[in-house]
């Protein structure tokens, strides 16, 4: 039985031999003037801006202290754009297509629980590998960390921890970024405990964790992305998917240059102690 393949290579030579027979039988001049038909289908999408590379890896610093980073420090022509949650797989895949289209670096906020994160694996993980896609640690169910016990925040980072390794291959220390932005002393001392020594906040925002009209994430765009800043955005609701070209706009009009959180900092030294609460 010919396979699929063999069918349609004999259909193609079929056809080609037909149009080879036309063309012979009606090569006359008038025949010649026919325009050759356009293309079907819409018109492709405008090219994508070039958009700039990140820094060298030379030009890496050390974590600036104190255990809380909501933009970057000093001057210069970084953005740091953080995407979280992953509540709308599509909404995933389309950020993953937009990385693979522009080159674009991002950092991911991972919450676990949802399945967008093994949905997508096989597109997200030779960005992963490459270092464009950059994943940290958003918990498990997103709970608010402030209301919880010590063994409970330790759960939840821990999960989501192993979940990278294992699906991902990857090490998400130093970054944890606490749900809702809400953290204390016990939230940063027990995810500490654990490597996530950096609680990693945001100075500017989508907006988006709300479905808000595609103007509105293209305004909120225009006002925070500006050098050295961290904006959070989110992985939850479609309408953001078609901005992308605005976006990009925006990042190359300003002459930005988009990093993930290890392009600008070096990795801490593994100075993992050992977690006061044992899995
Ligand atoms: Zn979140």
């Amino acid at each position: 039985m010919p396979s699929r393949r063999n069918v349609l290579l004999g259909v193609a030579a079929a056809v080609a031999g037909i149009a080879l027979v036309h063309g012979g039988a009606g090569a006359s001049s008038q025949a010649a003037q026919v325009p050759a038909a356009a293309p079907v289908g819409p018109p492709p999408p405008p090219a994508w801006p070039a958009l700039l590379p990140p820094p060298p890896a030379a030009a890496r610093m050390l974590l600036p202290g104190g255990g809380v980073l909501s933009a970057l420090p000093g001057s210069g022509d970084l953005l740091s754009i953080t995407l979280d949650d992953g509540v709308d797989t599509s909404v995933v895949r389309a950020y993953c297509q937009l990385a693979k289209d522009t080159g674009i670096r991002l950092t991911m906020f991972v919450t676990g629980v949802y399945s967008s994160w093994t949905d997508n694996r096989e597109l997200l993980s030779p960005l992963v590998d490459r270092g464009q896609i950059q994943l940290g640690n958003h918990t498990w169910v997103h709970p608010n960390l402030v209301k919880l016990t010590g063994g409970q925040i330790a759960d939840e980072l821990r999960h989501t921890d192993q979940f990278l390794r294992d699906t991902f291959g990857v090490d998400a220390t130093p970054y944890y970024r606490p749900p809702y932005g809400a953290y204390n002393d016990l939230v940063q001392s027990v995810a500490a405990d654990l490597g996530y020594t950096e609680t990693a906040l945001w100075n500017g925002n989508l907006g988006d964790d709300q479905i808000l009209a595609p103007e509105t994430i293209v305004d909120n765009a225009e006002k925070y992305y500006t050098a050295q800043s961290v904006v959070i955005g989110h992985l939850n609701h479609p309408p953001v998917t078609t901005t992308y070209h605005q976006l990009v706009d925006v990042i190359a009009d300003r002459k930005l240059r988009t990093v993930t959180l290890d392009d600008v900092f070096l990795k801490p030294e593994a100075a993992r102690l050992t977690s006061a609460y044992p899995g």
